[in-house]
């Protein structure tokens, strides 16, 4: 029941924006004052811990969506510690009858809600909450048997059959604010040490995004009129600027993907944009790719420790701390996997095809377990998500659900020959191979007088190959083969 008197708590998480923000938006509705927190929960079980570059993009997503409801006469008010007893606390002593969110689809996540959701209906005060990150919720795409999906395909079929998304909404027009009670104990957004310090390593990320809800519509409206024109034939190459960049501004919902959705649909329908309606198509395929990962984190909570497939539980991973070390920090001497890799570290994101590539070479050519490349991504990529983070790397590992096959061994020469045919991407990322031309660019094992003249010393400047490419393939042929 709608009570002017009493606030409601608005309990920001993975929806770090105003507009198209369906618990803000429904909470407004009410002409209730709201109270915005926002919990940072490092204390209850099962949650697991952002890694430092997304640690990094949280605080300026929040700094940014701390201003903008401060233009609005609001504030965001910051806690840290379990949210159950943070929310329970706070609803006592600020006298809101309701508590709204948006939705999180992780298991701890989802339990902790529920738990929440139970102990506020016992004190009799309502808790709502919505779908603030999906096209559509996991539990409502299923198959003709009423069974959850393996396989993209058809689950993209039967979610694009539910018809367009539903259109976004705007920020309320009218909103009040709620002060925050003397007693609560909130904390500066300094105090959660979002950002690292001693050694400072975000110079990268910071030249590199502006996190929070304005970067998001300038990266949206930047790829509207350059990228979307021609998606569908360059989204896979890494020397172009071809793909949106939206991945971190959609992990921390400063941007909906309804929102995504209906700015590529009336930019392809209006001739705003260049873009053909297989450009649009191909894009929101894309975003039925994140979809799909939230499809499957939903019916597999345990996606990012436990293969999907058991089958690959017998695989004889090795153990090889110098091999992983060398593929962290892009030393593999296979260039376009070091580019990749020092992309990742330089700027906190990295290219899907050179994912890709990158990912096939640690679980294929080096034989290390998934396992490990996941948590390095985790810890390093601004956009890392429960969700697409562990369902890509399945995918590559061929253990997940609709999996590449096993015996598909990405060649990285061959790849980065097609996908960066001049060297561009390599030679942005790593320096000491700049001057190699475009063909031993890819190779520069097999150059010789080219090594001199770019002044490139193989094993000194630059690293040999840390395995051969066939005698890795045979080796992580024979140790898949067992597997079936
Ligand atoms: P665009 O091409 O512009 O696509 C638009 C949006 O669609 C993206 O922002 C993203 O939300 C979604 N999308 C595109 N491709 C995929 C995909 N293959 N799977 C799921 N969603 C997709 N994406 C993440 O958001 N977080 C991750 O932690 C993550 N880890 C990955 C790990 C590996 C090993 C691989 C191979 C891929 C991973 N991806 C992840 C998927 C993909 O690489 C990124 O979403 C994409 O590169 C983001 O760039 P973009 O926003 O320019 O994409």
């Amino acid at each position: 029941m709608s009570d002017p008197s009493r606030p409601i708590i608005l309990w920001f998480r993975e929806d770090l924006r105003l507009a198209d923000n369906p618990a803000l938006h429904a909470a407004a509705l009410t002409k209730q004052p709201l109270l915005c927190i926002f919990v940072f929960d490092d204390e209850s079980p099962g949650l697991r811990a952002p890694g430092g570059a997304a640690r990094w993009w949280l605080h300026g997503a929040l700094a940014a969506l701390k201003a903008g409801l401060r233009k609005l006469g609001g504030d965001l008010h910051i806690f840290r510690g379990a949210a159950a007893p943070v929310i329970g606390r706070l609803v006592g002593e600020s006298g809101a009858n309701a508590v709204y969110w948006n939705r999180r689809y992780d298991e701890a996540g989802r339990a902790i809600d529920a738990d929440i959701k139970s102990a506020l209906k016992a004190r009799g005060i309502a808790a709502e909450s919505f779908n603030g990150a999906l096209l559509h919720e996991p539990w409502h795409v299923a198959g003709k048997t009423g069974k959850p999906f393996q396989v993209f395909t058809p689950y993209w079929r039967a979610a694009c059959a539910k018809g367009e998304p539903a259109a976004p909404l705007t920020v309320p027009r009218t909103l009040t604010f709620h002060p925050l009670p003397k007693s609560a104990a909130s904390v500066a957004l300094a105090a959660l040490q979002l950002e690292p310090h001693k050694p400072d390593w975000a110079g990268g990320l910071r030249e590199a995004w502006a996190p929070g809800e304005a970067g998001a519509v300038e990266a949206l409206d930047l790829f509207l009129k350059k990228g979307l024109p021609g998606y569908a034939a360059n989204r896979d190459r890494p020397d172009m600027a071809s793909t949106s960049r939206l991945s971190p501004f959609l992990h921390v919902g400063n941007i909906s993907p309804r929102q995504i959705w209906h700015a590529a649909q009336t930019a392809a329908m209006t001739g705003a944009s260049k873009a053909s309606a297989a450009d649009r198509d191909k894009f929101f395929s894309e975003l039925g790719w994140r979809e799909f990962s939230y499809h499957l984190l939903f019916y597999h909570p345990d996606l990012a420790t436990k293969n999907v497939q058991s089958r690959f539980d017998a695989l004889p991973w090795r153990h090889d701390r110098k091999a992983l070390r060398a593929w962290q920090r892009g030393l593999t001497g296979y260039p376009i996997v070091d580019a990749g890799m020092r992309e990742l570290w330089a700027t906190g994101w990295m290219h899907n095809r050179v994912r890709m590539i990158a990912a096939s070479f640690l679980v294929k050519h080096l034989l290390i377990d998934w396992r490990a490349g996941e948590r390095w991504f985790w810890d390093t990529l601004v956009d890392a998500d429960a969700a697409s983070n562990a369902a890509s790397w399945q995918w590559v590992a061929g253990s997940g659900a609709d999996a590449a096959p096993y015996f598909r061994i990405f060649n990285p020469l061959l790849q980065s020959e097609t996908f960066d045919p001049d060297g561009i991407y390599i030679r942005r990322w790593i320096p000491e191979l700049a001057k190699l031309p475009a063909p031993l660019i890819h190779k520069p094992w097999a150059a010789t007088q080219d090594l001199i003249a770019a002044g490139v010393r193989l094993g000194e400047t630059y690293p040999h190959p840390i395995v051969e490419h066939d005698a890795a393939r045979q080796r992580a042929l024979a140790a898949f083969d067992r597997l079936i």
